[in-house]
């Protein structure tokens, strides 16, 4: 293992706007834990350690690098009141009732993948070792479809940034779900391996079996660990460490992206694994031990106070500070209760990975990847085009002519001289937020599955040969009303792979 360097530089992404929108009062994803990790963070000081950031806002145009325009556009336009005409009754974009089309969906879409996008850009440019966007980590969203919470999937496009300057990128996945949207858009190619950390069996998204490795150039460059209910820190790091170690060491990636979701921790509401937040951040701290560019990003976690607590904590280690076990009084204390202390701790319930379970998938994983060449070069590779956040736009005047100076007047008085030069960086200045009212349009029925699901390559650009004119306009309704429970068909993509309906695009990407 790599010696930890002395200091690392830190980007840290937030726009505090994203703690206003919300999903529906009854929706377990709350972007408002976002806010609270976010409030605690600077209440303990980490800011100072770090360049606070505000994100530009990725453009529509910025997201269709993976998604289709169709999509993209849709997310743009769409309302409560043209829900309906534009989804075809529930059959396309926003299927069942996981993906709301809430008040603001677009604008938050854009503040999670301008700061996953800006992540990868700062990383390109050397100016930091490490970013964190804790309101990134969206690893469910498809190519034309939302899924899983998930719309705009931030760590494809984020990926496709950092593909233009490296040869590689390693993606790791810890939360509790497979990360599924991911690992469909690079299935393909070598350059990007997707490590996934998951529970399976029962559970959504169904996807990322054991033997589900990649296709094509891609076979080999997927890894799934399949897991069940119950894991705690020791085990999971049984396998998380000695594979990740393989990985660097063999794979060698040019930067690392983390998603943290935090859904795997112990007591989590959609949750059932037992992870520590300690146990949780250990993977954090592992990663840092490395010497290459990493970004680090948010994702599931739907117990609000053990999601802050642990972005938090993990804001900490990558920062390099001690943090007390005695939460500072902030913004939201009243949600730490009784005992208000920095700790998530394992609960006692059973782990149902026994030591030979763990064995034989971990003696799987590392025969396959034994057999892998060494650092796949990629010689004439294909650069994915420039991933552009708000063109058109002048940030310094943008920034002149919506914040007073009075306003940052109080931001430098309060964050000091964490502000960013850089161009492409607004700093972080909280403009009133918006107050997000919810339609309460809360009961919609969607298919129980997909038709048809195509590799979707991040590279590609081609949005017109892949229309929606596929999917009937009105086909039998299912509801579908459990969040995250539609523990689903397996999935399409790889039944049709089977079938042999689908074959790698003949680019080999
Ligand atoms: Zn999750």
């Amino acid at each position: 293992m790599a010696a930890t360097p002395a200091k690392k530089r830190i980007a840290y992404y937030h726009d505090d706007d994203i703690g206003a929108y919300s999903y529906t009062y009854v929706h377990p994803m709350k972007p408002h834990r976002i806010r609270m990790a976010h409030n605690l963070i600077v209440n303990y000081g980490l800011d100072k350690k770090m360049d606070v950031l505000r994100p530009e806002r990725a453009s529509p145009h910025s997201m269709t690098a993976f998604h289709t325009d169709e999509y993209i556009n849709f997310l743009t336009t769409v309302t409560s009141d043209t829900l309906e005409e534009l989804t075809g009754h529930g059959t396309r974009f926003l299927i069942g009732e996981d993906c709301p089309a809430f008040d603001g969906l677009f604008e938050f879409c854009s503040i999670s993948a301008g700061g996953s996008i800006s992540s990868a850009r700062r990383l390109n440019d050397g100016q930091a070792d490490i970013a964190i966007n804790w309101a990134g980590g969206l690893h469910h969203a498809k190519k034309r479809e939302a899924s899983g919470f998930c719309y705009v999937n931030d760590i494809v496009l984020a990926i496709l940034e950092l593909l233009r300057f490296h040869a590689r990128v390693l993606y790791i996945d810890i939360d509790i779900h497979h990360g599924d949207g991911v690992e469909e858009a690079f299935y393909t190619t070598d350059r990007v391996m997707t490590c996934s950390f998951h529970k399976f069996g029962d559970y959504f998204p169904g996807t990322g079996a054991l033997g589900d490795q990649g296709i094509g150039k891609g076979k080999g460059y997927a890894i799934n660990v399949p897991l069940r209910d119950g894991i705690e820190d020791e085990s999971y790091h049984s396998m998380f460490k000695p594979i990740i170690q393989h990985l660097m060491d063999w794979y060698r990636p040019g930067a690392v992206i983390l998603q943290c979701g935090a859904d795997s921790l112990a007591e989590d509401k959609l949750g059932c694994f037992n992870l520590s937040m300690r146990g949780h951040a250990e993977c954090v701290q592992f990663m840092k031990t490395f010497d290459v560019p990493l970004i680090v990003l948010g994702g599931g976690g739907y117990t609000i106070r053990n999601v802050a607590r642990t972005w938090a904590y993990e804001t900490g280690i990558l920062a390099g500070v001690d943090m007390n076990e005695d939460l500072p009084f902030n913004d939201y204390i009243e949600y730490y209760g009784p005992a208000f202390k920095l700790d998530v701790p394992n609960n006692n319930m059973d782990n149902l990975n026994s030591p030979q379970y763990l064995e034989s998938i971990k003696v799987t994983i590392m025969e396959t990847l034994k057999q892998m060449p060494f650092a796949p070069s990629a010689p004439n590779m294909p650069v994915p085009r420039e991933v552009r956040l708000e063109e058109d736009l002048d940030s310094d005047l943008e920034l002149d002519t919506r914040i007073s100076q009075k306003t940052r007047d109080a931001f430098t008085e309060r964050y000091g001289d964490t502000l960013s030069d850089d161009e492409d960086d607004m700093p972080f200045l909280s403009p009133p937020p918006k107050v997000q009212r919810l339609n309460g349009n809360g009961h919609r029925h969607g298919r129980g599955r997909r038709k048809k699901v195509v590799p979707q390559n991040g590279f590609e650009e081609d949005t017109t040969a892949e229309s929606d004119s596929d999917r009937p306009s009105k086909e039998p309704i299912k509801p579908k009303r459990t969040f995250f429970a539609a523990n689903g068909p397996r999935p399409d993509l790889l039944t049709a792979i089977r079938s042999g309906a689908l074959a790698p695009r003949a680019n080999g990407q």
